[in-house]
């Protein structure tokens, strides 16, 4: 640290690893998708290289009327960002200050109190039940402004659309933001009810279902009102947020929503028939709604299978929490990827690694 710094107090968050291309890992450590983006957004990005001498589109009006329609919102419910770590920061900043507090789960998605730290919010965390289950009645009536992700991270499981109901209706004058980064591999959206409650937000990302997560795309949803203090906060941050190489991709992206639906549906089974075989296998593996198991088993410490994966090539995601300390989050692959991940795993619990 230099003698400059004034952050010493900042954790920043720690992404999974990313190996330099070309290397042949196994990656089902950072819950990309495993398949390239749809083809149709391959021409609209060769299409557009003649336009990058020009800045973005500030308001992103063609892609929040496409994406809007897909949703079922109006375009004026739509905030687009630079993923949807971006949202979070800034419902962090719009929303939230040292008498408006944030709360979340003890075991949830790691940047968000690295926002609030960041934006000098103070937080506090409710325990998940011993299962891993939010308790929705934890949070009625709180009286601070929720973040909750669902399906939750890491551990993949959903609290239905009538809980989160519960939770934002008892808490009309705080916001409850509901981060569907893994909405669509199982989750029931809270979308629809941004018409009947002004404190909702509910964010989403291109980085998961869509393939897209090195373009840097994400969105926010909700009453026109909250989408424009959370534009004055874009505009006060950097208005040209998303690139226009990532607009006229997402718009490539969203012509071809046959593929992405089908490729949903190949994760999906593809992760219900890694469950059973991690379960043959002795794994405890909690239900998944997202597009990734997290499961430990009785006679390897997390810490060690994680490793002797790493061995053998195959990066899947260890937590040093102590309350998940055992358990890895694996990302679904595509079946031959997930084929050779179960083969190594037949091996290091046979002790050959
Ligand atoms: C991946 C993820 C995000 C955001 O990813 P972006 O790539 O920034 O859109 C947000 N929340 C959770 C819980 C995630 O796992």
């Amino acid at each position: 640290m230099s003698r400059l710094f004034v952050r010493g107090d900042l954790t920043p968050y720690v992404p999974g690893e990313q190996p330099a291309p070309g290397q042949q890992w196994i990656k089902l450590n950072t819950n990309e998708n495993p398949f390239p983006p749809s083809p149709a957004a391959k021409a609209c990005a060769a299409a557009h290289l003649r336009e990058l001498n020009l800045y973005s589109s500030v308001d992103c009006l063609e892609l929040r009327t496409r994406l809007a329609e897909v949703l079922g919102v109006g375009a004026g419910n739509l905030v687009m960002t630079n993923g949807s770590d971006e949202i979070l920061n800034f419902a962090f900043m719009a929303f939230c200050d040292s008498s408006r507090p944030a709360v979340f789960p003890d075991i949830t998605y790691g940047f968000y109190s690295v926002f609030a730290d960041l934006n000098r919010i103070p937080w506090t965390t409710l325990p998940l039940r011993e299962d891993f289950t939010v308790n929705p009645e934890d949070y009625c009536g709180i009286g601070k402004n929720i973040f909750i992700a669902n399906p939750n991270a890491p551990t993949g499981i959903a609290l239905s659309r009538a809980e989160l109901e519960r939770i934002i209706a008892s808490n009309p004058d705080h916001l409850v933001l509901v981060d569907e980064a893994y909405c669509d591999f199982g989750g029931e959206s809270c979308i629809p009810l941004i018409g009947k409650y002004d404190n909702l937000l509910v964010t989403g990302t291109f980085s998961k279902s869509r393939s897209l997560a090195g373009g840097r795309l994400g969105f926010g949803v909700a009453c026109e009102e909250l989408i424009r203090d959370l534009e004055n906060i874009r505009y006060s941050t950097n208005p040209y947020n998303v690139n226009s190489l990532t607009i006229a991709i997402g718009l490539g992206v969203l012509e071809d929503e046959e593929t992405t639906r089908e490729r949903i549906r190949t994760v999906i089974s593809t992760r219900e028939k890694v469950k059973d075989a991690l379960e043959k296998r002795g794994f405890h593996v909690l239900p998944s709604s997202a597009n990734f198991l997290f499961a430990e088993h009785p006679q390897i410490s997390g810490e060690a299978y994680f490793r002797r994966l790493k061995e053998r090539g195959i990066l899947i995601r260890h937590f040093t929490a102590p309350r998940i300390a055992n358990f890895n989050r694996i990302t679904v692959g595509t079946e031959a990827q997930m084929e050779i991940f179960l083969s190594e795993t037949d091996r290091i619990l046979k002790g050959e690694g």
